[in-house]
């Protein structure tokens, strides 16, 4: 089910007769196509709940959500968050603001687009929680850290980011989006929660997405070679992605007000050139690996301290690296088969209509 809200409020998401399921208002999904949001809308209907997806299909596919569009409990909404207006929606009794481009080489494609969607579409949701009175998500990241000083990152360090740089629309639009969240918490008494997403993984990535777990397993199934940026020698550590939902959900069930941003990811960290070496294991490529320039800005260190996340939301991730990896690429398997059966298919609708011109173009001259 698709509902349209323009920019003018008209018309408004009737969020009282889209289902049957409990009479809790519905909970608002932003950016609920994309990676993260596609999870966590799965995961909440899967516990009863009325989801709301908003999302404007910049970086995502309808395709992705087309499945729960069967579930009385789901609403698809084709809008941009950066416009939406707070009288949209009548109510909503939670708020997921997941929407904005993640992976860098899309973000950078539309820079002010990137900034404006943190800091509008932020404060767009944020009066529409006030009026609801609902409690909202704001899925920041750990590039609020930009180069980071000091290893790892703790959420008391403010960072060390490039104003100018290539990173800069999204970096700053997510710290503004931060403070956005603090001032309506602080003025008007928003339930407000922070979560620091760090790098996360998982089946569902698109592969276009270019960031390096999908693209790594991407290249290595196609016997390509994997494309290492740089000396290879700069870390991330990879959260799967149910480890991580589990954490979002926990932030918004559990009492959290004054506390600030909390990190979530797994701290295990790897180099990306290990990460390369490990995919090639794990799904048998004899891909080699090249080298090419490392972007401008591309953080050398990145790690988390989730000792906060641990003693208040009671969570660690689970998942270890090679478990989530291999599930990925399990995944990606599939997909690819689907698309090679596709293409065949395709082909062979071709051939058998070309056969039947002939055929027909025989006949005529006959
Ligand atoms: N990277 C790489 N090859 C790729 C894609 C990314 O070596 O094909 C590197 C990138 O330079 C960065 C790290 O992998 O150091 C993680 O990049 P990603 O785009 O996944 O996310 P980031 O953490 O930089 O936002």
């Amino acid at each position: 089910m698709t509902t349209a809200a323009k920019p003018n409020g008209k018309p408004r998401v009737n969020t009282s007769a889209s289902t049957r399921r409990g009479q809790e208002a519905p909970i608002l999904v932003c950016g609920g196509a994309g990676f993260l949001g596609s999870h966590l809308c799965a995961r909440l209907l899967r516990e009863g709940k009325r989801v709301i997806c908003l999302d404007n299909f910049c970086t995502s596919d309808e395709a992705v959500v087309e499945p729960f569009s069967s579930e009385p409990g789901f609403k698809l909404v084709r809008a941009d968050v950066a416009e939406i207006e707070e009288s949209s929606f009548e109510r909503v009794s939670a708020i997921y603001n997941l929407a904005c481009a993640a992976s860098p080489i899309h973000y950078q494609k539309a820079p002010l687009d990137t900034l404006f969607t943190s800091v509008h579409g932020m404060d767009r949701l944020l009066r529409l929680a006030r009026r609801c009175n609902a409690r909202i998500f704001q899925a920041s990241t750990s590039e609020i850290y930009g180069h980071p000083t000091i290893h790892p990152q703790v959420e008391s360090y403010w960072g060390h980011v490039n104003t100018m740089g290539p990173r800069a629309c999204y970096d700053e639009g997510k710290r503004c989006a931060e403070t956005l969240c603090y001032i309506y918490h602080d003025q008007y008494a928003v339930p407000v929660r922070v979560g620091r997403i760090f790098n996360t993984y998982g089946p569902g990535m698109r592969m276009s997405d270019g960031r390096v777990v999908i693209n790594f397993i991407v290249q290595a199934l196609a016997g390509e070679p994997l494309t290492v940026y740089g000396d290879g020698q700069q870390t991330r550590s990879f959260c799967y992605v149910d480890d991580l939902i589990d954490a979002i959900t926990r932030m918004m069930a559990v009492s959290l007000d004054g506390v600030g941003p909390i990190n979530i990811g797994n701290p295990v960290e790897i180099t990306v050139l290990e990460l390369a070496q490990r995919i090639l294991r794990l799904t048998g490529s004899r891909s080699s690996i090249v080298v090419q320039p490392l972007p401008q800005d591309d953080p050398p260190r990145r790690k988390p301290d989730i000792s906060l996340a641990a003693r208040l939301l009671d969570w660690t991730p689970s998942t270890d690296l090679d478990t989530g990896l291999t599930r990925t690429i399990e995944d990606v398997e599939r997909r690819l088969e689907r698309q090679d059966a596709a293409l065949i298919a395709a082909v062979g609708r071709a051939r058998a209509a070309s056969a039947t011109r002939r055929v027909g173009i025989a006949g005529t001259a006959l």
